[in-house]
């Protein structure tokens, strides 16, 4: 193997069933019981550890799992609260080393080089001490793994879950290898995975014993970086920066009960034409396509585009083409179920060509108006400012799946729907 980065300094954290976890962390009363999240799509976005015991899990129909589990407690998901933990989690992560890729709302990579030495401690203490603090802070168990690369570091954390960590040093590694399935690995996809299979190789181990040929031969450029990351070879780095293109920019929504009502059916559309264009101004972007799909009820989609007038971010720029895009779609008398805005073609907002005869002010003002939205909506909570055509929603009777978390009826001195005093009513319960 190669001698390179001798040093198992990378590593992963992963919280154990994060959205049912932060429910159960939220509210005391769930601890211990079976939970999931995911109510307003009747299919399940997270299971708590007591619910997967009775064989329920992701992406499963919620009737299906009240089969599996009478006593199961079906909660509407509750996304400010996750990326606020989300947040608290990454600078819990922080306080070891400034070296941090948050890979997704739940999992990070760090890179723990000197912070070994730094703390004087074995990276065994600073895993469990890294545990110990999210219990304590959270009320969350995350899954600690360090090796000497991402992907190891990733089949680590994989290895011992809930609440577990492992550290695999160079010389432990085939020990790893030879328990993890070849499909296990991260970036080893189904399709490659089967590949694999289908040539004996079953394992991660049998994997890294392939020949490099053979390897590049089967699957290419991604595979090999995985077959090396697998040999100890850091290939992939830990990315500091956040993501800073896009290529397009989605929202869509379903609602209950589907509805034949053009209003309604408008009315979710721009509802999600809204929160795409605050997550495009959020990452400094404009779009030059505009994508409506409408989703009847028996499952069939219908979709239109058209480019916008100008290279846009603003409400006033992209609501009529939306409105005529959905009166070129709806047609009366059939039922929808669900809605998607899609944004395409996007470029970073300083790359915007400028245009000679753009009515400069109003532009501006517009741009004013919308930051001032967005900062207001940032404050107090989703479409606490929005445009009147979404009252047209209301016209929709109420359905159990519309109903709002819990804790927006619960909030403590002080708090607001996004800002949450953490931990609210962890101090009484042992974690
Ligand atoms: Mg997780």
């Amino acid at each position: 193997m190669d001698s390179l980065y001798l040093d198992c300094t990378l590593l992963h954290v992963d919280a154990d069933g994060f959205f049912a976890s932060v429910e159960q962390a939220l509210d005391p009363a769930l601890r211990g019981r079976p939970v999931v999240t995911g109510a307003e799509r009747g299919i399940i976005a997270a299971a708590s550890y007591e619910a997967k015991a009775c064989g329920i899990g992701r992406s499963m129909q919620l009737h299906e799992a009240r089969r599996l589990c009478p006593d199961l407690v079906v909660l509407p998901s509750d996304y400010e609260s996750y990326s606020l933990y989300s947040r608290r989690l990454f600078e819990i992560l922080r306080r070891f080393t400034p070296l941090v890729e948050e890979y997704s709302i739940d999992e990070a990579f760090a890179d723990l080089s000197g912070c070994g030495e730094l703390l004087e401690r074995p990276l065994e203490e600073i895993a469990a001490r890294l545990r110990h603090l999210v219990a304590a802070e959270l009320g969350l168990t995350v899954s600690v793994g360090i090796s000497l690369t991402k992907t190891l570091a990733k089949l680590c954390s994989k290895f011992r879950k809930p609440d577990g960590q492992t550290i695999v040093r160079r010389e432990h590694l085939p020990f790893l290898l030879k328990r993890a399935p070849i499909a296990k690995v991260w970036g080893i996809g189904p399709a490659s995975a089967m590949k694999l299979q289908s040539r004996g190789i079953a394992t991660a181990y049998d994997f890294t014993r392939t020949d490099e040929a053979e390897i590049v031969r089967l699957l290419h450029k991604p595979g090999h970086e995985t077959w090396r990351e697998l040999r100890g070879r850091r290939v992939f780095p830990v990315e500091l920066c956040a993501r800073q293109r896009y290529d397009s920019m989605l929202k869509g929504h379903t609602f209950s009960p589907p509805s034949a009502d053009p209003r309604i059916v408008f009315s979710e559309a721009l509802r999600n034409l809204g929160a795409v264009l605050a997550k495009l101004r959020r990452h400094a972007h404009l779009a030059r396509e505009l994508g409506l799909s409408l989703r009847l009820k028996d499952y069939t989609c219908q979709n239109a585009s058209a480019r916008l007038p100008c290279p846009s971010c603003h409400d006033r720029d992209s609501t009529p083409v939306l409105r005529a895009l959905f009166e070129t779609l709806f047609s009366s008398g059939q039922t929808y179920r669900s809605t998607m805005v899609w944004l395409g073609e996007l470029i970073a907002e300083r790359q915007r060509q400028l245009d000679l005869f753009e009515d400069t002010p109003q532009r501006r003002a517009c741009a004013e108006l919308d930051r001032a939205v967005d900062r207001l909506n940032g404050r107090y909570g989703r479409n606490t400012i929005a445009p009147a055509t979404l009252l047209d929603g209301k016209l929709k009777p109420f359905h159990p799946r519309d109903a709002a978390p819990r804790r927006y009826d619960a909030l403590l001195p002080g708090e607001r729907a996004r800002h949450l005093a953490i931990p609210r009513l962890t101090l009484a319960n042992p974690v």
